[in-house]
């Protein structure tokens, strides 16, 4: 996949039917393609309107066809896209006659993210806005889209070059002392080393705090809702999502509580376990549905657990106090846990909404305590509560950052008085801006490219 330079045609759009769907072609030199498709000269980036026909000369398709020549096309290749109506068969039918007369050509169906890769390859984007790409079109709440949009022009990308681009000038500095040892104090001194080193390391920080507000709106957070039967994890969640999106039964044990909710709260994508799925079972589409919550706890960011002090009801308490301990040990290291104690309604005395304890008071019927209960989970959760500027990361960016800052942290002691070495300094000032150009795709192994790009769609 890495190298291949045949052309490649993948449909674009959607599977299904639709007014358009877009084929996309992208190849070295696809002009004779053109000429064998249409039997005509295409006008460069302009809308062509042709007829595509079969062996017989029979009409497949009026279409419009848009021809890009390299490099000024998406891929960096010659771009050949053509807007056909909407309908899987004729769909199959424009594809299967491309495949047809793109034969001479060596024409074949593209892998996934393959023409990402080939934009990539050509250095029309970088790995991050690649990434972006695939990240625009999965992106879950408004705010994800702005995110991926700005990463896609770069705003991420950019930032890091400019922090590769500071440590190598520190490294260079570095580098051209190394050989007049006994002078390093005074050039650590004289070149402000540990000063400039010290602002490196504070925007690489800041970055890192970005990027985890960019994760949490890529991917989400994982929400593991726990609580005796009829305590209300239902109720709340329909609460939460401010419509009905779980069943909500007045008979405990009874609940078929779907097992996963997907909501947003303050553009923050929510992804809510209701634990009343959790529970023995012998129908096996349940029981997978029940591992998967349990690998689900396992990642989890944050669990709730709910409790009605209204309710003097001990039957459960057992076996609810075994969950309670089965899920606090599935639970990643440092994974918070809050207690929310709900039917605030039934309490009598007006309730304040946290008592000593810290544990917040809700009415999942009546809304009460609902507002203080969503800033709550923001707060432990991480987000910063802005969606301003923010770009979507990914788990491989935070990475490369989090090792990046390590390696930062390791030469500012190599510079540390009583234990100065210029060569280490600057060694782990390299290893640094090694993990850095990662996240743009300098350096990167080729096996980990491929993987990234195969996680792509077809077409993209
Ligand atoms: P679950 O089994 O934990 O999912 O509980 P449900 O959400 O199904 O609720 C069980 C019962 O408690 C239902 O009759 C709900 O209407 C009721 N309930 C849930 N939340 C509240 C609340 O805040 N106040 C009152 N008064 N009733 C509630
Ligand atoms: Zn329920």
């Amino acid at each position: 996949m890495m190298t291949r330079k045949l052309p490649i045609i993948a449909l674009a759009t959607a599977p299904g039917k639709a007014g358009i769907g877009v084929i996309r072609i992208s190849g070295p030199q696809l002009l004779p393609m053109a000429k064998a498709l249409f039997n005509k000269a295409l006008t460069p980036r302009q809308a062509n309107l042709l007829t595509l026909r079969d062996a017989q000369g029979e009409s497949i398709d009026q279409l419009l066809a848009i021809y890009f020549a390299a490099p000024a096309s998406f891929t960096g290749e010659d771009v050949l896209e053509l807007q056909c109506h909407g309908g899987p068969q004729l769909l199959e039918l424009v594809m299967k006659r491309c495949l047809e007369l793109g034969k001479d050509q060596g024409l074949v169906i593209a892998e996934p993210g393959e023409f990402s890769l080939r934009a990539y390859l050509n250095n029309k984007i970088d790995l991050a806005q690649a990434e972006a790409i695939a990240d625009l079109i999965d992106a879950q709440s408004a705010a994800a889209v702005r995110g991926a949009a700005r990463s896609l022009q770069g705003a991420f990308s950019n930032d890091i070059n400019s922090l590769i681009e500071e440590i190598t000038q520190l490294r260079i500095l570095v580098e051209s002392t190394l050989d007049f040892p006994e002078e390093e104090i005074e050039f650590l001194e004289n070149a402000q080393a540990r000063e400039r080193l010290s602002a490196v390391m504070r925007k690489l920080s800041a970055l890192r705090e970005g990027a985890k507000q960019g994760k949490i709106l890529r991917d989400g957070i994982q929400l593991v809702l726990a609580g005796a039967p009829n305590v209300g994890k239902s109720s709340l969640l329909n609460r939460l999502a401010g419509e009905e999106v779980a069943i909500v039964t007045p008979i405990a044990g009874t609940t078929r509580d779907r097992v996963k909710e997907s909501i947003t709260i303050s553009g923050v994508p929510m992804h809510i376990i209701d634990t009343a799925g959790l529970r023995a079972t012998s129908d096996l589409v349940e029981a997978k549905g029940i591992e998967r919550s349990w690998e689900a706890i396992g990642a989890a960011d944050l669990v709730i657990f709910l409790q009605d002090p209204s309710s003097s009801e001990t039957t459960a308490a057992t076996e609810i106090l075994e969950l309670k301990s089965q899920i606090l040990k599935a639970l990643p290291p440092k994974c918070p846990v809050l207690e929310v104690n709900n039917k605030s309604d039934l309490l009598g005395n007006p309730i304040s909404a946290q008592d000593e304890n810290q544990t917040l008071f809700i009415s999942a019927k009546t809304g009460q305590g609902i507002e203080a209960l969503k800033q709550k989970i923001l707060e432990l959760v991480g987000w910063g509560g802005s969606q301003d500027g923010v770009i979507v990361a990914r788990r491989r960016h935070l990475d490369c950052l989090d090792r990046a800052a390590k390696h930062l942290d390791q030469s500012q002691q190599f510079a540390a008085n009583g234990n100065i070495s210029l060569e280490l300094f600057a060694e782990e000032l390299r290893l640094a801006q090694d993990q850095l150009g990662q996240i743009t795709g300098k350096l990167l192994p080729d096996d980990l490219l491929g993987k990234i790009f195969s996680q792509f769609c077809i077409g993209k």
